[in-house]
């Protein structure tokens, strides 16, 4: 069993404390690693860390940040083996159908910002002074807060430091408790690609010890947030005045309509409702289905929902690992319940796996009829779970779509391009997948929920984060 270090101020550390954590496996419930415990004054010592150092990264010019991001990206490829187990032992994904795909898409994450840093450029405006010269710049805003969740442990953090890293931003990163051994792994990369000591800083531990005290601090600039809408909104008093990015919860509603091509919606559907255990922001959560498609829906995921192989994250055959944690299985508990016993019946599933190593595993679930006042309509499940509510007509759907209080992304399925348009235009979601589940993403398309929504604030993604995390500055020279 490892015991891992956190990173400060360019040393591998332990807590000042002595007090440690034990990671454990989802799939079997083995202690894997032990992590420090960070305290207040670890994140204290990150912080004064980033302030000293934060000149080095700003320092270095685009051209010099593209090629430490290039170097982070190899160094995960040599890794990206060791990496890939790391995340299926410690979150809990498959490690065949879906680690290796998240390591994959985290060394794009710092391709694509060693490529968008370069081309960033700024406007030289026209004003009424003759004798005026004026013209913008871009510039790292400081030292960035950046807390984390534990559905994609390398994925996420890394859309905030491979753009962070490139616009010459200072880090101080808290991750997800329930998976700081895939932290430690990925700090790694970026020590050994020498990332400028004091700039990246990893601090492990408590949410709400570690991670308020760099929200709050006035030494951190600008804070990064992925997490639940609860977590988002009280670091968003806590952080008050900061610039904030606030990637938060989303309850997915896809809407079937009575044109839609039932061979799409069966090959689609189910992925959205089981990738990665469900537990995923943008998951397919809530299908409304147009009352003449609804048995053929119903069927289709039922069929869907027992073809997955649940199982061991390491064998090959498995397509569907365990929930990452017991709070989460205990909300899948409720929320089925909820929906029982609000008239809702289980076509598939309902309830844990038996006969495997850890309480974790949940079987792919498939609830029929829905009610509007159930939790799975009004809440984020978080879990592989597929609920159905028929609906007479458009506006009807649009109503429930909109009576979640959460709008990250949606989807509507047709073959008319008229209405496709009208429900893109009309859904409260930042993101509508026309014809696809909702679960489809790339690193460079703007991400974030609809504003009015719980769903979060700014635009990830890309040169959208690296617009987030520089100031603009304007400089007017006189020239009299
Ligand atoms: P969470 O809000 O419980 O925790 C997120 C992070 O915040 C963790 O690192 C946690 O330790 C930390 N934290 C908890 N309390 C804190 C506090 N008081 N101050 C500072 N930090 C604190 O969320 P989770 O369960 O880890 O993640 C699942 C949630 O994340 C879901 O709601 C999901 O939709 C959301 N999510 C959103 C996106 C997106 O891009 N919109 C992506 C992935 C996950």
């Amino acid at each position: 069993m490892e015991e891992l270090k956190m990173y400060i101020a360019g040393k591998w550390v332990d807590s000042e404390s002595g007090r440690r954590f034990e990671a454990h496996s989802p799939a079997t419930g083995e202690v894997i690693a032990t992590l420090p415990e960070g305290s207040r004054e670890d994140a204290r010592q990150a912080i004064a860390a980033a302030n000293a150092n934060k000149h080095k990264l700003a320092g270095m010019t685009a051209w010099e940040r593209s090629r430490l991001c290039l170097r982070i990206a190899e160094v995960m490829e040599s890794r990206s083996e060791e990496m890939s187990r790391v995340l299926a032992m410690d979150q809990g994904k498959p490690f065949h159908g879906e680690a290796k795909a998240e390591v994959a898409s985290g060394i794009e994450g710092f391709q694509e910002a060693a490529e968008h840093i370069k081309w960033l450029e700024t406007s030289v405006i026209p004003v009424a002074a003759p004798h005026k010269r004026v013209f913008s710049i871009r510039q790292p805003r400081g030292v960035y807060a950046v807390i984390t969740p534990w559905n994609f442990p390398y994925n996420i953090p890394i859309e905030y430091l491979a753009p962070a890293m490139a616009s010459g931003n200072a880090v101080v990163w808290v991750p997800a408790p329930t998976t700081s051994v895939c932290a430690v792994k990925l700090a790694e990369c970026l020590v050994e690609a020498g990332v400028p000591e004091g700039c990246f800083n990893l601090v492990t531990g408590k949410g709400p010890v570690v991670g308020d005290e760099i929200v709050a601090h006035p030494g951190t600039d600008a804070v990064g947030f992925t997490g639940s809408s609860a977590t988002g909104e009280h670091i968003a008093r806590r952080a008050a005045g900061k610039p904030l990015m606030l990637e938060l919860g989303g309850n997915g509603p896809t809407i079937i309509l009575d044109d839609a091509d039932p061979e799409t919606v069966a090959r689609a559907v189910p992925v959205g409702c089981f990738f990665n255990a469900g537990q995923v922001c943008c998951a397919t959560e809530r299908i409304l289905v147009h009352e003449r498609m609804h048995d053929a829906v119903a069927e289709a995921m039922a069929s869907a929902a027992r073809q997955v192989k649940l199982g061991d994250p390491f064998d090959p055959a498995t397509t569907m690992g365990p929930l990452n944690n017991e709070p989460t299985a205990q909300k899948m508990d409720r929320h089925i319940a909820d929906a029982l016993e609000k008239g809702a019946k289980v076509l598939a599933g309902g309830q844990r796996a038996e006969g495997l190593p850890s309480a974790l595993f949940y079987q792919p679930t498939v609830v029929d009829d829905m009610t509007e006042d159930s939790l799975l309509n009004l809440e984020e499940t978080f879990g592989p779970i597929a609920p159905i509510m028929a609906f007479k007509d458009d506006e009807q759907a649009l109503a429930v779509a909109d009576r979640c209080r959460l709008g990250l992304v949606s989807a509507v399925f047709t073959r008319s391009i008229s209405r496709a348009f009208r429900f893109s235009e009309r859904l409260k979601t930042g993101i509508v997948c026309v014809n696809d589940h909702t679960d489809y993403w790339e690193l460079h398309i703007p991400f974030g929920g609809a504003s009015g929504k719980r769903s979060g604030i700014g635009r990830l993604g890309g040169k959208h984060t690296i617009m987030e995390m520089t100031d603009l500055k304007t400089i007017a020279v006189d020239i009299r």
